[in-house]
């Protein structure tokens, strides 16, 4: 039998849209489309619908809710200096978060397969009380919440590749040893949070793992991050189900942030997170859009990330080398300084 995935994909999406030239636009969502047309016959359509104050009230304050509620009505506006806000965008924003929340929710009970949720606007820069970075309801951290309060879950991995550091998912999690939040991104940049030394505090101490990564940064550092960190980490923490911050914006054609990752270092991150979550979590995984800017770069990704989440079996992803004295036997090495005593795999050869 064929593989399918489980998709989130709506025309609603599109209709938060601020200035011209910003670049978190709605054409995004239609580069995400053109790579998932060819392959929309193995695809499974979850609708999407918006979510209530309870939902968003498990990471948001109602002080937050009201905000953006009321930014709709003195629309168009700023919520901060880079996140902007039209008629709609109040009613989409809840669209995203119920649909991560919906999604994640049937791949959870074993209703759907694996899957993918192509929404805007982003969420993962939004904290409890403040909209950030294109960020409005922070859709990660709500579904998170959701599996835990709805489902039963108890632990969950938030993987975090978006080439930004996810402060509000962080910060959301901070001293929560039952969810391990995990990010690569570059560093330093925007937002300017994630560096090694933050591993959350009180109970959650170890469980948010930060990879900063410095410019440049190819497939070798990033997927050898991903092999050597990550999937030490996740196999100590033993998650039930795996969410994926899914940002497309370390591919090497964005025009914001100055990593190299190429569609084939996307298809080997989808067949190593698929990997793991077959192993530890009866193949429970969803992956969140959050950003990506260049069309070229989302739909080239997209389709890669697809592609491997639609195989038969996970594909066997070699291990970069870290020779003594390169950028991924640094940045490995950090991390091991951090983190090796709790989770001794990371930094093994
Ligand atoms: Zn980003």
């Amino acid at each position: 039998m064929q593989r399918s995935l489980s998709v989130v994909e709506d025309p609603r999406f599109r209709d938060h849209a601020g200035p011209s030239d910003h670049p978190e636009r709605p054409a995004r969502l239609a580069a995400v489309s053109r790579a998932l047309a060819p392959r929309r016959d193995r695809l499974e359509s979850v609708p999407p619908r918006p979510a209530g104050d309870e939902e968003l009230l498990r990471v948001h304050t109602r002080d937050h809710l009201a905000l953006v509620a009321e930014s709709a009505r003195r629309a168009p506006c700023r919520l901060d200096p880079d996140t902007y806000a039209c008629a709609e965008s109040h009613a989409v924003a809840r669209l995203a978060a119920g649909a991560s929340v919906d999604l994640a929710r049937r791949v959870a009970r074993g209703e759907s397969p694996a899957g993918f949720a192509a929404v805007r606007p982003p969420g993962h820069h939004a904290e409890a009380g403040r909209a950030m970075g294109f960020c409005l309801f922070n859709n990660v951290a709500i579904a998170a919440r959701a599996l835990q309060a709805e489902e039963g879950l108890e632990r969950i991995l938030i993987l975090d590749w978006d080439v930004h550091h996810g402060n509000g998912t962080q910060h959301s999690f901070e001293d929560d040893a039952s969810i391990l939040y995990a990010s690569t991104h570059q560093f330093p940049y925007y937002p300017g949070t994630g560096d090694f030394g933050e591993v959350g505090r009180g109970d959650g101490e170890g469980a948010t793992l930060n990879v900063p990564m410095p410019p440049g940064c190819g497939d070798t550092e990033w997927v050898g991050v991903l092999q050597r960190v990550l999937v030490p980490a996740a196999r100590a923490f033993r998650p039930e189900l795996i969410l994926v911050s899914c940002g497309f914006d370390a591919h090497r054609d964005d025009p914001l942030a100055s990593l190299d990752v190429s569609g084939a270092g996307f298809a080997a991150a989808a067949h190593i997170v698929r990997a793991l979550a077959d192993d530890l979590c009866g193949g429970r995984l969803v992956l969140l859009l959050e950003g990506g800017y260049a069309e070229s770069g989302l739909e080239d990704g997209t389709a890669a990330v697809v592609d491997a989440l639609l195989e038969e079996t996970p594909a066997t992803v070699p291990v970069p080398e870290a020779p003594p004295g390169s950028t991924l036997r640094g940045l490995v090495q950090r991390v091991a300084a951090v983190h090796g005593e709790r989770i001794p795999a990371i930094g093994a050869p």
